[in-house]
């Protein structure tokens, strides 16, 4: 695969390929061969430069895409330590991505609702205990702490979804697929502004998470009991509710339009 993707039927008006490509091809070549790997630095600005014959310019724009892809972080100064690094940080890149496309409403926020409750609701019924051993009861305590933060009533709304979220992710990793880690993660984080704007005061949110906290330990308790089926239809009964019940408050005036969906 190459990052041009497929011919576009405007490529005549469209301007020849952008030099940095050309950048981006290189490092997928170079870890598929396992002549980059993660932890690796980029050569220099200017050896990338000569070596590709293309501007400095736009290595550094192929450098800017690579680190908002998840893929390289870059330092400040001129030590060893300066410079593009590779990174595996698929999470942040997919959810920069989908947070703009569901701000641009390319991807409308009930599409990855649904997604999720699939993925989640998967992810329960294959979980599998033994196989992760003393890793697999971490979790579970992990998670339990979790909900013991999230009973605190004086947390904020968004103290609140970010603890939710991890619990989330934390037992969807149970299911053990990064794949799935990575795009869970990011499906949360790509709706959690949507919810937050949709729920604009705290005397709203309380009640609204006296439900969660109580869903949540029904759903820790069927993981935890290894009642998989069950799991899996509290979890999709959770995350139905939360979005039916957060995005039916949103008003649907010329200022807010009904952008979900709902
Ligand atoms: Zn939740």
């Amino acid at each position: 695969m190459t990052f041009e993707g497929a011919p576009d039927p405007e490529s005549e008006l469209a301007p020849p390929s952008r030099a940095y490509v050309r950048v981006l091809d290189w490092v997928e070549s170079e870890m598929r061969a396992g002549r980059l790997r993660i932890g690796d630095q980029l050569p220099g600005e200017r050896a990338l430069a000569e070596e590709h014959g293309i501007s400095r310019a736009s290595v550094r724009d192929a450098i800017r895409t690579l680190e908002v892809m998840g893929l390289v972080r870059t330092a400040t100064g001129s030590g060893p330590r300066a410079g593009a690094v590779l990174i595996s940080r698929p999470a942040k890149g997919i959810s920069n991505m989908l947070r703009l496309h569901v701000a641009s409403s390319g991807l409308l926020v009930e599409d990855i609702v649904e997604v999720r409750a699939l993925l989640e609701t998967w992810a329960a019924t294959v979980v599998d205990l033994d196989l992760w051993a003393d890793g697999g009861q971490e979790i579970l305590h992990e998670a339990a702490d979790l909900l013991e933060t999230m009973e605190d009533v004086s947390l904020s709304r968004d103290e609140f979804q970010a603890l939710d979220t991890r619990f989330h992710v934390l037992l969807a990793k149970l299911a053990g697929n990064a794949v799935l880690d990575a795009v869970m993660a990011s499906l949360k984080d790509a709706v959690g502004d949507v919810v937050s704007e949709a729920v604009p005061t705290e005397e709203e949110w309380k009640p609204l998470a006296t439900v969660l906290r109580h869903q949540h330990q029904g759903i820790f308790d069927a993981v935890s009991g290894r009642e998989h089926h069950k799991a899996a239809h509290l979890l999709r009964e959770h995350i139905e509710w939360f979005y039916a019940n957060t995005t039916a408050k949103r008003p649907e005036t010329p200022e807010h339009p009904p952008r979900l969906g709902a």
